[in-house]
């Protein structure tokens, strides 16, 4: 039986990894500074702890791991990411998660690991039309992410590369694109946009109006969590290191994401634009390298995922959770 450990287990996307490694037979072992939020995790075990400190990475990362799933980082949604407030414990803190967890897996002998950059180490300067942005892998040099988020992904990249060439470690990279699903943050500040857009409405009442960050103009792609679960699955279990892009191509303005959002809910609501924290103008994963590596595309269209998440998120408000 395989082992795997997910770092983050306790989050969003690691909840979902866990279950889908335990569906594929392996035995996983999660870690995480806290609990999953929504129970969504599991593990065979699951160990709190910071891994910030070396002896928790060091009690974490044991020899008999076949795999190693590295998702814990200090993050949110524009309002987290974008404000200035949160860089320096961003840079620090996910910094020196991703220095203990290689420290330990060279250490071990871990042969293989996964990494989940970001869409957001691309250049802001190709990504300043919301109609045309540009996300192609090998645009990332010369390097301008527009937050210490992307320049902190874009600083752990380079130090997995450099421990696979150097120590030999098979590494698996993907620049994740605004994943999205059920039992994500919705609330607190760090929730991102599609959970704070289907908040928003599923809290107004009909006739109502939601506010939405910028002028609504800025377009984004979302990818449903089941999509990218299988990427990364298909992307560790081939050769192919990347770094690769893990998202969709669909690409909505975001006043057309809340328009989509309303016309689930059955709702008549009008948007009210904003100023507030918004990225770049543009943003779009561009699939061709996974597609003709991993033979890995979306299947099926943005509608169907935000059906399901903003029913998840109207449940949460209505029941209270
Ligand atoms: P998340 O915040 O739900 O998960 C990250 C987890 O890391 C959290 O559970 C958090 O508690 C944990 N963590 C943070 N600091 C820790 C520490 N010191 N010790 C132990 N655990 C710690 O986020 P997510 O959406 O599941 O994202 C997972 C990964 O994917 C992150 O690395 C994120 O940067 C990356 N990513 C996500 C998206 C997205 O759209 N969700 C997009 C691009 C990249």
């Amino acid at each position: 039986m395989r082992k795997a450990l997910v770092c983050g287990a306790g989050g969003f996307i690691g909840g979902y990894l866990v279950n889908r490694l335990k569906e594929d037979g392996y035995w996983v072992r999660g870690v995480d500074i806290k609990h999953n939020e929504f129970d969504n995790c599991n593990a065979d075990e699951f160990i709190i702890g910071d891994l910030r400190n070396p002896t928790v990475v060091d009690s974490v990362v044991s020899e008999d791991l076949d795999e190693v799933y590295q998702l814990a980082a200090d993050m949110g949604g524009a309002g987290f990411v974008f404000t200035g407030e949160n860089d320096a414990d961003i840079m620090h803190n996910s910094a020196t998660i991703n220095l203990n967890v290689l420290d330990n897996i060279r250490r071990k002998g871990v042969k293989k690991v996964f990494y989940s950059s970001s869409a957001c180490i691309y250049p802001e300067f190709n990504q300043a039309d919301p109609e045309n942005p540009s996300c192609v892998e090998d645009t990332a040099y010369p390097a301008q992410p527009d937050s210490e988020y992307g320049w902190e992904k874009l600083f752990s990249e380079r130090l997995y590369l450099s421990y696979s060439r150097n120590f030999g470690i098979k590494v698996r990279i993907a620049r994740f694109h605004n994943i999205f699903g059920p039992m994500g943050t919705w609330q607190g500040g760090r929730e991102k946009a599609p959970a704070a857009i289907c908040r928003k409405v599923a809290e107004t009442k009909d006739g109502g109006s939601i506010e939405v960050w910028g002028d609504g103009k800025q377009t984004r792609s979302f990818l449903y969590i089941d999509e990218c679960i299988e990427a990364v699955r298909r992307l560790m279990d081939s050769d192919f290191t990347g770094p690769v892009n893990i998202g969709s191509e669909e690409m909505i303005s975001i006043n057309d994401f809340a328009k989509l959002v309303i016309g689930i809910s059955g709702k008549s609501l009008s948007i009210i634009n904003i100023p507030g924290p918004e990225g770049v103008r543009g943003r779009r994963s561009d699939n061709a390298l996974i597609l003709e590596n991993l033979r890995w595309a979306p299947s099926q269209p943005l509608r169907i995922g935000i059906e399901k998440t903003y029913a998840w998120i109207n449940n949460q408000i209505t029941t209270g959770k």
